[in-house]
């Protein structure tokens, strides 16, 4: 199978809110009239974003979901993407599961693949998305303010929780436990609905994919403010909760969470747990925004706690 024949058998379904789709020079897209556009792209290298094993269903749908969370942390809808693939070899099976497994969550979005370029190499996949919101209205990191409440949505931790078992750092004796948090980190759901219903409500957003601290961290830099995190508050499931102190590198630090974290005026905070049904999303308040800089992570004794690091960093460690 060559690579054209490959691209019109997997990466060509129907494309009806673009101008033009797969298979000329370019693509061509009209964005709604009074919207901003925002683009965003994110690379999946195999051995550092994901285990060389993992189904290539599981692949496709992280590829793209890893960017759809990009685009709810601006509180966009996304719309359109384009998918760059270097294969190592042009193995049928894998690319129908992985088209498979990227188009299931575009789908679900209502997000169209509209072109993208594919070539022999190292197993790397990238998209760049693009989305768009009422003009003027994004979910920027610099705009927390002391006094905000901070807020994250979803369970942190299990990504990392995953990732940390199967490189063998610890043990995961609660079987469905394991089981939850392998499906957490290989289909993690971006939140794109809850962003876009806090547009009018948060001030500052990011999403959660390095860790909650440093993720937290570049909207702290970003608004030139500091924040107090409360360790006991942060949200994860029952079975971690019995362990709290041995997660909570997992829950603080991990990464791999793709959960939105933001901050919002405590008069929101009802409007907050609305939105979060609505969405069907869990909304757990997890400390607040004060003057100064930086995290502290609080104890439930008011102690500040220290992790060995406060995310994942491609360049260091
Ligand atoms: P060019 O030679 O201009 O780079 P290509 O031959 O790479 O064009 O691609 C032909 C068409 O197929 C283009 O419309 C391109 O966007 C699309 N395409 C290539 N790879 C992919 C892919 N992995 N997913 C979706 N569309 C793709
Ligand atoms: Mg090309």
């Amino acid at each position: 199978m060559n690579e054209f024949e490959l691209i019109a058998r997997h990466f060509s379904r129907p494309t009806p809110s673009a101008l033009l789709g797969v298979g000329d020079d370019a693509a061509i897209v009209r964005p709604t009239p009074g919207h901003d556009l925002h683009v965003s792209v994110d690379m999946l290298v195999e051995g550092r974003h994901f285990f060389a094993d993992v189904s290539p269903e599981a692949l496709g749908h992280k590829t793209l979901a890893v960017n759809l969370s990009d685009m709810a942390a601006m509180g966009a809808r996304a719309r359109w993407a384009l998918l760059s693939l270097a294969l190592p070899e042009a193995d049928e099976a894998w690319v129908a599961g992985f088209a498979r497994g990227f188009y299931a969550l575009a789908a679900r979005h209502g997000v169209e693949l509209i072109g993208g370029d594919t070539t022999r190499g190292p197993l790397t996949l990238s998209v760049t998305v693009f989305g768009e919101a009422p003009a003027g209205q994004a979910l920027r990191r610099g705009a927390a303010q002391a006094g905000d409440d901070i807020w994250v949505s979803g369970e942190l931790g299990l990504g990392a929780l995953a990732v940390r078992q199967r490189l063998a750092w610890f043990e995961v004796s609660d079987a469905a436990l394991l089981a939850e948090a392998t499906r957490k980190l290989e289909y993690p759901q971006p939140r794109l609905e809850l962003g876009q219903r806090l547009l009018s409500l948060a001030h500052a957003a990011a999403d959660v994919s390095d860790g909650l601290l440093a993720d937290l961290g570049h909207i702290l830099k970003a608004s030139g403010v500091g924040a107090e995190v409360w360790a006991d508050e942060l949200p994860s499931l029952p079975a971690v909760e019995t362990d709290r102190r041995r997660w909570l590198d997992c829950l603080a630090a991990g990464g791999d969470d793709y959960e939105l974290v933001f901050t919002a005026a405590a008069a929101s905070r009802q409007a907050i747990e609305a939105a979060g049904r609505a969405a069907a999303c869990r909304v757990t308040r997890i400390g607040r925004i004060v003057a100064g800089q930086g995290a502290s992570l609080l104890g439930a004794d008011g102690h500040p706690l220290t992790l060995k690091k406060a995310g994942y960093d491609h360049f260091s460690g």
